[in-house]
């Protein structure tokens, strides 16, 4: 991905000619992670005159600042804090995903703001190791719709989604693109427009383009992502498991069958209730 401006805002002249920039980096300085950055001679996103702006609101793309593919996490408050590593369109995979499932799981938030029209939830999928949490941790919490179901883990103190996973042996973690500091929109330029969709039968109305089908090109991609994730150790250390046991990190709920059921009129194909109701 072309990013024209990285080079000229990351630049340590450029920061000589924007106070409130440099002013901010210093600022940063005290951050566990924002070290990398700051020694690269960047600081980022929020660090700027316009920080505090929530998710959704996308900065101008001078703004956006993707230091050697890292970029920070956050959830709608501010309170839980990440960063990830290594994020290009080459080293991630991001897909949308209709399967009712992740919709049931936004819903069980009472976040169906961060499905889009036809109940999608845009995920970038990204090695375990790569995603680090800085602060909050102590507000992260998981849910499984059932007994087996994959993790999915979420920021209590606003019920934002920061990453869904099978188990560490399948080290993949899938982080929805709102939940990166820079919004959807922004991680276009880290990590590239979504590579397909899935799941399409699951979706709101007319199902995207190629979406229904068995996409086996996408399947291969993921595979071979998680494949080469779990060759090169990039499983651990795991943002949501410890080594030893494995044990999750972090509280888990499990839904009771009835928990579950009642989630499914609000999840697609085909809706018999609107969220809220
Ligand atoms: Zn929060
Ligand atoms: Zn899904």
């Amino acid at each position: 991905m072309e990013l024209p401006f990285r080079f000229r805002i990351s630049h340590p002249a450029a920061h000589g000619n924007h106070p409130a920039t440099r002013q901010g980096c210093q600022r940063t300085n005290t951050a566990k992670y924002s070290g990398d950055s700051t020694a690269a001679g960047a600081c980022t996103v929020r660090d700027l005159p316009h920080a505090g702006a929530g998710v959704g609101v996308i900065p101008p793309p001078d703004r956006m600042i993707f230091m050697g593919g890292q970029v920070e996490l956050r959830c709608r408050c501010g309170g839980v804090r990440a960063v990830v590593k290594d994020v290009s369109p080459r080293t991630v995979n991001r897909v949308v995903c209709y399967c009712d499932d992740c919709q049931a799981f936004a819903h069980q938030l009472g976040r169906a703001d961060l499905l889009n029209a036809k109940g999608g939830s845009d995920i970038v999928q990204v090695a375990p190791s790569t995603l680090t949490f800085v602060q909050g941790q102590d507000r992260i919490a998981g849910v499984r719709l059932s007994p087996k179901g994959l993790y999915r883990w979420y920021a209590g103190c606003c019920n934002t989604p920061v990453g869904n996973m099978l188990s560490p042996s399948i080290p993949f973690v899938g982080i929805i693109a709102q939940a990166f500091e820079a919004g959807a929109a922004g991680i276009d330029h880290a990590a590239g427009p979504p590579v397909g969709a899935i799941l399409g039968k699951y979706a709101m109305g007319e199902p995207p383009p190629g979406s229904t089908r068995l996409n086996l090109p996408l399947i291969l991609r993921a595979i071979g992502k998680v494949l080469a994730w779990k060759v090169r150790g990039k499983t651990w250390p795991h943002p949501f498991f410890m080594r030893e046991a494995p044990e999750p990190i972090y509280p888990v709920t499990v839904l009771s069958r009835e928990q579950r059921d009642a989630l499914r009129p609000l999840c697609g194909p085909r809706p018999a209730a609107q969220a809220g109701d």
